[in-house]
C-alpha cells in the first residue's frame, strides 16, 4: 500500500554506507528521525568487508567494533621474491551482522526493504509502489553510479568460503598471495581463516577489463585449495566483485550524473583508488555524519559533495600510481609493483591503504628503482595533465 512518509533523514540503500550512516546516527543522535529504505529483503547484501586496523581511527571505532566477526593480529604476504609477517591488526565483518544490528537500532517502521526509491531528489523519493517520502534531507547511497565518467582499471573476484575436510592449518589471513600463475593482469589470492576447518579463498585480479569469468576463476580457487592440500567438504558462500580502480577522471562528472541529493559511499566516489575498498570512508563519512549540528539540514547535499571532492582531489598520488601499474607495467609484470611496495615498512602500508600517506610516504614508494619500465613510467608522467594533474 502506497504510504506519505516525513521523516528528518532518508536513507536510500542500506548497504554498507547507508547502513553505517543509520547505525551512527541512532547510536549518536537518536532525536534524529532516520528512514532507511533498501532494495534488498536484507541490509548490507551479501558480503564480507574487511579492513586493517589502521584504516579506521580510534575515534571511529565505536561504530565497527560491534560489527567485527573476526580479528587477527597480523597478516602475511606473498610473492615470488618476497614473503612477509606484517603486525598490523585485519579485521572482517560480515554483512548479516550489519543487518543484524541495523533492524536493532531502527524502529520496525524506519526500516523499508525489498522496496526500490524510483526517484531520488534532495528531501523526497518515491518508492516502487507509489510511496512518497518527504524528508529535510536524502542521502543516496545506492552504490555505484554511472562509472563512465571516470577513468578506470578494474579490481575484479570470486571468493568462496569453504569449510575443509580438515584442518587447514592457516592463522593468519593472506592478504595478497602473488605466487600464483599471472593472468589477465595482476593476479593474487586472498585467504582468511575464519576457523581451523573454514577459509575465505578469494582470486583476484587487477585487469583493463571488468568481464569476470565466474566459473574459471571458481575453478581455480578449487586448484589453490588443492595444490594447498586443503580437501574442500563444503562450499558455504560464494562472493564476486568488480571493483574500480581509478587512473583518473572528471569527479564533478561523477557526482553530478548520481542526482542532486546527498551522496553516501561508491556514489559519492567515496572509495580508495586503487583497491575499491570503501569501508575506511563509510565510517568516516558516517561519523561525520552523526557529528553535524544538524545531520538533516538542508546544505547536507552540499557538504557531502564538498567533502567527496575534496577527498578525491587529495587522493591524486593514487591514481597516478594506479596509471603506473596499469599503463606503464605489462600486465603479467604487475606484480613486481607490489612486490616492490611490500618491502616498505608496515606503517607506510597501512598509511597506504587507509588513503593518508604521507608526503614522505610518496617518496618512499617513488623513490629507488623503479618496477615498471623507465620509458613507459616517463609517458605516463608526460601524459598527466588537467585540473587535478591526471589524464583521462
Ligand atoms: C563481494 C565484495 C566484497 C568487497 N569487499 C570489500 C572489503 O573487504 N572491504 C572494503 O572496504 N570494500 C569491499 N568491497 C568494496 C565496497 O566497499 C563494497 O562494494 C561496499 O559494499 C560499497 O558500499 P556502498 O554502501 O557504497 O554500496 P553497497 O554496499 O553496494 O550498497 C548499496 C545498496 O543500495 C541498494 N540499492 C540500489 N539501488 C536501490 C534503489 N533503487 N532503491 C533502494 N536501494 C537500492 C542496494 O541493494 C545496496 O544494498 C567489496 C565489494 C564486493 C562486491
Amino acid at each position: 500500500m502506497p504510504q506519505d512518509i516525513q521523516c528528518d533523514l532518508a536513507i536510500i540503500g542500506g548497504g554498507l554506507a547507508g547502513g553505517l550512516i543509520a547505525l551512527a546516527l541512532a547510536a549518536r543522535r537518536p532525536e534524529v528521525d532516520v528512514l532507511l529504505v533498501e532494495a534488498d529483503t536484507v541490509v548490507g547484501g551479501n558480503h564480507i568487508w574487511s579492513f586493517f586496523a589502521s584504516d579506521v581511527d580510534p575515534a571511529d571505532r565505536w561504530l565497527v567494533d560491534p560489527l567485527v566477526g573476526h580479528r587477527w593480529p597480523a597478516y602475511d604476504i606473498a610473492f615470488p621474491k618476497r614473503k612477509r609477517r606484517l603486525d598490523e591488526a585485519y579485521h572482517s565483518i560480515r554483512s548479516e551482522r550489519l543487518d543484524t544490528l541495523v533492524r536493532a537500532a531502527l524502529p520496525p517502521a524506519r526500516l523499508l526493504t525489498g522496496i526500490r526509491a524510483t526517484d531520488v531528489s534532495p528531501t523526497a523519493a518515491t518508492l516502487a509502489d507509489g510511496t512518497r517520502i518527504a524528508a529535510r534531507a536524502v542521502i543516496d547511497a545506492r552504490g555505484a553510479g554511472d562509472l563512465s565518467t571516470l577513468d578506470l582499471g578494474w579490481q575484479k573476484f570470486v571468493g568462496l568460503v569453504v569449510r575443509t575436510d580438515a584442518p587447514h592449518g592457516r592463522t593468519h589471513p593472506v592478504v595478497m598471495d602473488a605466487t600464483v600463475e599471472q593472468i589477465d593482469g595482476y593476479r593474487f589470492v586472498y585467504v582468511l581463516p575464519f576457523g581451523p576447518d573454514r577459509l575465505l579463498i578469494e582470486d583476484t585480479y587487477y585487469s583493463d577489463s571488468p568481464d569476470l569469468d565466474r566459473q574459471a576463476i571458481t575453478a581455480r580457487v578449487h586448484r589453490y585449495a588443492a595444490d594447498h592440500g586443503w580437501g574442500i567438504a563444503e562450499v558455504e558462500h560464494s562472493e564476486a566483485g568488480v571493483l574500480p580502480v581509478a587512473l583518473g577522471g572528471d569527479f564533478d562528472g561523477y557526482w553530478a550524473s548520481g542526482g542532486a541529493a546527498a551522496k553516501a559511499g561508491v556514489r559519492a566516489g567515496l572509495f580508495h583508488p586503487t583497491t575499491g575498498y570503501s569501508l575506511p570512508d563509510a565510517v568516516r563519512l558516517a561519523t561525520h555524519v552523526a557529528a553535524l549540528p544538524d545531520p538533516a539540514a538542508p546544505d547536507l547535499a552540499a557538504a557531502t559533495r564538498d567533502r567527496a571532492r575534496e577527498t578525491w582531489a587529495g587522493r591524486g598520488f593514487y591514481r597516478l600510481l594506479d596509471r603506473m601499474l596499469f599503463r606503464a607495467a605489462e600486465p603479467a609484470e604487475r606484480y613486481k609493483v607490489l612486490e616492490r611496495f611490500y618491502g616498505l615498512d608496515a606503517g607506510l602500508v597501512g598509511r597506504f591503504y587507509a588513503g593518508r600517506s604521507t608526503l614522505l610516504d610518496k617518496l618512499r614508494i617513488l623513490s629507488g628503482k623503479p618496477p615498471v619500465p623507465l620509458m613507459a613510467a616517463l609517458r605516463v608522467l608526460k601524459e598527466t595533465r588537467g585540473p587535478q594533474g591526471e589524464s583521462r
